[in-house]
This record gives structure tokens, C-alpha cells and sequence, in this order.
């Protein structure tokens, strides 16, 4: 990508999918460009606004269930973001966002959602399942009751090594199709983890600039004071 490129970043309706701050991965998702001499633009689309058919990433968080409901029904009425994965698009949904892109839902990927007997609730750390992600082990927390199967075609986003991810009792968090990414790594889950970041960036606008790149000290200490919290070491 030149070094005049924008990257445009969409916060899907953050005010019924933004129970976890999900939203900073949008600002993640800038900063790592920027910091690479990039353009970014982060636009921030509520329910009942009109959903952008053309921007690069699309970025959607964790919610209630009646929100998650709500914000299933207003994307599938708008249609925008179905358009804009037809063009190419990279999403990154995390817990209810991802839950709504499959069934039931938007029927966007090949997931299936139900309730688990138990809240699935603390930290949640997995293996990535695609060797194109660089980080080790990515790193998160999770709150949340459903449990989501993954269809044929599909792939896991990581391999739990800590928590319970889908818990569909293969071991694996998350989704993979395509350019759709879904996980219940809560939160702003891309600050910890660049590599992912990087991959969706890369995915979306094509190779990044060798530099200059982002300074990575503090991530780097985050993760380990993290992974060495949760008791596994490093
Ligand atoms: N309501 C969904 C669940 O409990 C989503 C929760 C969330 O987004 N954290 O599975």
C-alpha cells in the first residue's frame, strides 16, 4: 500500500455493542496505521444510521442480549454491511457481534449460537490457528453465556489454551471465513495482541510499510505481565 493510502475503520453501533469498550480495536486498528505514516479515518455508526458500503474494516463488539437482537435486526434492514463483505471488507466481531453474523442472525458465516448451561467468565488465552499471525498466543477475557459451533468451512480463529472460548467442546475460540473474524476475546482485545491488528490491516489495504513501525515495548510488557497474571508463565 503507498504511504498516501486511508485506511477507513467502522465502529458498528457501539451503544448496543459496546458493553466491553469492543470499540477500541477501531482505534487500535488507526493508530497501528497511522504509526506507519498512513491515513486512517474511524467512523462511528449507531443504530438507525446509514451503515457505509466502502470502508476497509468493520468492527464490532460484545452486548445484552436484547441489544444484540436490536443490532442484528438493524444491520440485516440497513444491508450495508453484507454489501460491503461482498466487496471485500474485513470484519472483526468480538462475542455478541459475532454471534449475530451467524444463527441466528445475519447468516453471514457458518456459526451457530446457543446458551450454555454456565457463564463462561474470566481470562481467556489461545493458540492462533493460522500460521499468518505472528504473536504466540493471544490474549483476552470473556464474559459470556453463549456457545457457539462452527459449521464446515469454518475455522477457528485461535485453539484455547486458557478459558472457554466457543465452548462447543473443541477447544476453539473463534471464527475464520474468509475476511470475517469473530472471537470472544473481549475488550479492546487488539491492543494486546499486534500481530492480529496487523493481520486485519494487512488483509485490508495490503502489505503494511517496513517502516517505521509502531513502538511495541509497552504491548510486549502488557502481554507478559498478562500471561504471567493469569499463571502461565513466561
Ligand atoms: N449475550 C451474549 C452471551 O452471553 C453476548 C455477551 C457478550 O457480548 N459478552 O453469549
Amino acid at each position: 500500500m503507498s504511504a498516501d493510502s486511508v485506511v477507513s475503520v467502522v465502529v458498528l453501533y457501539p451503544r448496543l455493542l459496546g458493553t466491553y469498550g469492543d470499540s477500541g480495536n477501531a482505534t487500535v486498528l488507526c493508530r497501528r496505521a497511522e504509526a506507519r505514516g498512513l491515513g486512517s479515518r474511524l467512523l462511528t455508526v449507531d443504530a438507525g444510521e446509514p451503515i457505509p458500503r466502502s470502508a476497509d474494516i468493520y468492527v464490532l463488539g460484545g452486548g445484552e442480549d436484547v441489544n444484540q437482537t436490536a443490532a442484528a435486526r438493524g444491520i440485516e434492514k440497513d444491508g450495508g454491511l453484507a454489501e460491503a463483505v461482498d466487496n471485500g471488507a474485513v470484519v472483526f466481531a468480538i462475542c455478541a457481534g459475532f454471534q449475530i453474523l451467524g444463527s441466528p442472525g445475519l447468516g453471514m458465516i457458518d456459526v451457530h449460537t446457543e446458551a450454555m448451561p454456565t457463564r463462561a467468565v474470566g481470562d481467556l488465552v489461545t493458540t492462533p490457528d493460522g500460521a499468518e499471525l505472528t504473536d504466540d498466543v493471544l490474549i483476552g477475557f470473556e464474559n459470556h453465556r453463549g456457545r457457539t459451533v462452527l459449521g464446515p468451512g469454518v475455522r477457528p480463529l485461535g485453539r484455547v489454551q486458557r478459558g472457554i472460548g466457543n465452548g462447543a467442546g473443541d477447544g476453539a475460540d473463534g471464527a475464520v471465513s474468509g475476511r470475517i473474524f469473530g472471537s470472544y476475546l473481549h475488550g479492546p482485545a487488539l491492543a494486546l495482541n499486534p500481530a492480529l491488528a496487523d493481520h486485519l490491516l494487512t488483509l485490508a489495504v495490503g502489505p503494511l510499510p517496513a517502516a517505521p513501525t509502531p513502538d511495541d515495548t509497552l504491548v510486549g510488557r502488557l502481554r507478559a505481565d498478562r500471561l504471567q497474571r493469569i499463571g502461565r508463565g513466561h
